[in-house]
């Protein structure tokens, strides 16, 4: 219902305050796609919008859709002195959740003859599905070590290489993380969970550089036409679910004594002043350090396979950003500096140029931002630009965005056809799981062509680089 937003480009409407809202709300994409988000988007960025301390307005981005709470692609920033609170449904049950990147120096060619092989091997070597269970096991003195250490933890003990740090959002290690604020049971379903991909939408992809849109840039990124490049897509498992369950539920509990009166229950938050949100922080950063931690040792894992299979490559990092997060970011807002909390769920942080959060050798060009499509449709590689830190605090679309429910897909899919319908494009698929597979058919997502380009016209992010699937370990 177009009626209800007004339209202030061709690729962004607003939503005026009403009702309870403290702040208009902006969502980035072009008329076909507002025309397909579902209801729920316009109502939940509305429901956010309502929420104490909240900073200019509450974003939805062009691959928004229904998530718990707070939509999939929502964007809010909250100011601590203003009342602002923090959220366990804006960060979402997946703390962490991210994509990284690595170049390979490999082409296509040279992969085509163990292609194979290479999806057999990761399949044998990387653990994916529900529960799947990895080689390491913690104890409880590694899983704090692990979950102060993130990344940085990993390399220590040998997964990685201290290279890889310098290309990981905070250099592979949040500060201010608190394992004393993870219970026990988050930490019991992480003990053997480290080094595997989970289920569902998490993927392990071989993918080929298609498509260059931004020379300068796909040159810092060393992403060239013809190449291969290997994206890692997972989270903090079961950790940073069990984390998000429990807050979410001592979050509406309290809410009445922190005197917030929820616009609805799943916006369940806590002032960041008070105790609640101090620990919920601790326990967000100590899953956040899971996550990356997670994907540093399915790194190590994809370059055993690499190292055998295809004895010449190298593969580094381009870049590995979260998508799930709540920040501590610095913005000036009406003449003001402030240091801002800004959720982002389902939405990949954008830095532009000479921001400081940004290694200093891409200082000068931004934050490579990565979004996925499909295991059969295009990826891409995007990158931060100055405007973005106006636009909607420095942040960018994850991904294409479901266009369907799991069910809805699963009963109009059947996962066995669709595997051969991909072989037969050249897309090898390897999944535990059928049904799974079918839930993530390409169709039941957004045309992440359409996602991106309303990306790049709104100015949150720049296309650098479009990519194409070969071989998707699926969880
Ligand atoms: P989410 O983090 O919201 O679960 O997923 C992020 C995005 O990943 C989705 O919006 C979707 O566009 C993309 N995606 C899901 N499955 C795959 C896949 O198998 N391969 C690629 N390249 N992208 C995927
Ligand atoms: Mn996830
Ligand atoms: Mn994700």
């Amino acid at each position: 219902d177009l009626a209800r937003l007004q339209q202030a480009s061709a690729v962004e409407w607003r939503i005026g305050p009403h009702g309870r809202m403290r702040v208009p709300a902006v969502i980035f994409a072009d008329e076909d796609l507002v025309r397909q988000m579902d209801d729920k988007v316009y109502e939940q960025i509305t429901h956010v919008a309502a929420l104490p301390g909240i900073v200019q307005a509450a974003y939805a981005m062009p691959d928004a859709h229904w998530g718990y709470g707070f939509p999939i692609g929502g964007v809010a920033a909250f100011d601590a002195d203003e009342g602002g609170v923090v959220s366990a449904g804006g960060v979402g049950f997946d703390i962490s959740c991210g994509v990284r990147t690595l170049h390979t120096g490999l082409t296509v060619a040279d992969i085509a003859p163990v292609k194979q092989k290479l999806a057999d091997r990761l399949f044998a070597s990387i653990p994916a599905g529900v529960g799947s269970s990895g080689k390491l096991r913690l104890n409880s003195v590694d899983m704090d070590a692990m979950l102060r250490g993130g990344a940085c933890w990993a390399v220590e003990r040998g997964y990685g290489s201290p290279a890889d740090l310098e290309r990981i959002e905070e250099r592979g290690c949040v500060a201010g993380a608190a394992p004393e604020h993870v219970s026990e049971a988050a930490k019991r379903r992480q003990r053997d969970e480290l080094g595997t991909l989970g289920s569902g939408n998490h993927y392990l992809e071989l993918q080929e550089v298609t498509q260059i849109y931004d020379v300068p840039a796909a040159d810092r990124f060393r992403l060239r036409v013809g190449e291969l490049v290997v994206s890692i897509h997972c989270g903090s498992r079961g950790l940073g679910h069990q984390i998000g369950t429990e807050f979410l539920k001592a979050m509406v509990l309290a809410a009445p004594a922190h005197g917030i009166d929820l616009p609805d229950r799943e916006l369940a938050c806590a002032p960041i002043d008070s105790a609640l949100g101090q620990s919920y922080l601790g326990a967000m950063r100590a899953a956040t350090n899971c996550a990356l931690a997670n994907r540093e040792v399915i790194t190590h894992l994809v370059r055993q396979v690499f190292a055998d299979v295809v004895p010449d490559s190298h593969l580094a990092l381009v870049y590995d950003v979260s998508h799930n997060t709540c920040k501590q970011e610095s913005y000036t807002v009406d003449g003001k500096a402030k240091r801002l909390y800004v959720h982002r769920k389902g939405a990949t942080r954008a830095f532009g140029p000479g921001h400081p959060g940004l290694p200093p050798e891409l200082r000068d060009i931004g934050q490579p931002v990565i979004v996925g499509g499909s295991m059969g449709t295009a990826s891409y590689i995007l990158v931060g630009t100055e405007a973005s830190h106006q636009l909607a605090f420095s942040s960018a679309c994850h991904g294409a965005g479901r266009a369907m429910s799991r069910h809805q897909a699963s009963r109009t899919w059947h996962g066995r056809a669709l595997v051969d319908e991909l072989a037969a494009q050249g897309v090898l698929i390897r999944s535990p799981s059928s049904r799974g597979v079918a839930e993530e058919a390409p169709g039941a997502y957004k045309d992440v062509r359409a996602v991106v380009d309303a990306a790049d016209r709104a100015g949150l992010a720049r296309k650098v680089a479009r990519l194409r699937p070969l071989v998707c370990i699926k969880g």
